[in-house]
């Protein structure tokens, strides 16, 4: 469609980075175009009313930008997931594999509540692990996982078949 491929058009690949081998996909010329950040704002709040989602939770640091502007056009909440030690009140911890070693990150224990149906937004799906994580962190704070969306799902990684059981029935769209 017309705004895939302007999405498409604003996202560039960086060679060898943050290690050799990585082709890393950079977001920023689409952030700093207002046309293209500006429709990736609306899918995602159209995504957002598919879901019925009564808060959003943005992913550190990439997924922050991209959901900040979808809660404030949704009309409905912003809870991030910080990598741990950000947040000062109480959290829930996960922790999740990375290819080397492990991560962790946290949200904070009082952010959602039972009856909250809540949408995650991150930039991109890699392996998997950080949304697989952020679901768990989502079910244990209480609430239900509407869906996960992210800008752009690296289908060439197994992402969306290991974050499949965390899942469940809940929907996974790559915009
Ligand atoms: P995963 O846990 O799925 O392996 O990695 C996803 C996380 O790493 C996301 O929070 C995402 O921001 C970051 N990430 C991994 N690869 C890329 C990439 O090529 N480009 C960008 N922008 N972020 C990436």
């Amino acid at each position: 469609s017309g705004v895939r491929d302007l999405l498409l058009s604003r996202i560039t690949d960086v060679a060898d980075y943050p290690k050799p081998g990585v082709m890393f996909k950079d977001i920023t010329p689409l952030l700093a175009d207002p046309k293209a950040f500006g429709a990736l704002t609306d899918a995602l709040v159209a995504l957002a009313g598919q879901y019925g989602a009564t808060k959003i939770v943005g992913l550190e640091a990439r997924g922050f930008i991209l959901a900040a502007p979808v809660a404030v056009q949704a009309g409905i909440g912003f809870v991030p997931v910080r990598k741990a030690g950000k947040l000062p009140g109480a959290t829930l911890l996960q922790s999740y594999d990375l290819e080397y070693g492990s991560a962790e990150i946290e949200i904070h224990a009082e952010a959602l509540c039972a009856d909250d149906r809540v949408m995650v937004i991150d930039d991109v799906l890699a392996t998997g692990g950080t949304a697989a994580a952020s679901l768990e962190l989502i079910r244990r704070a209480g609430a239900e996982v509407a869906g996960v969306a992210v800008l752009m799902e690296l289908s060439f990684l197994p992402g969306r078949e290991r974050l499949a059981p965390t899942l469940g029935d809940a929907p996974l769209d790559a915009l």
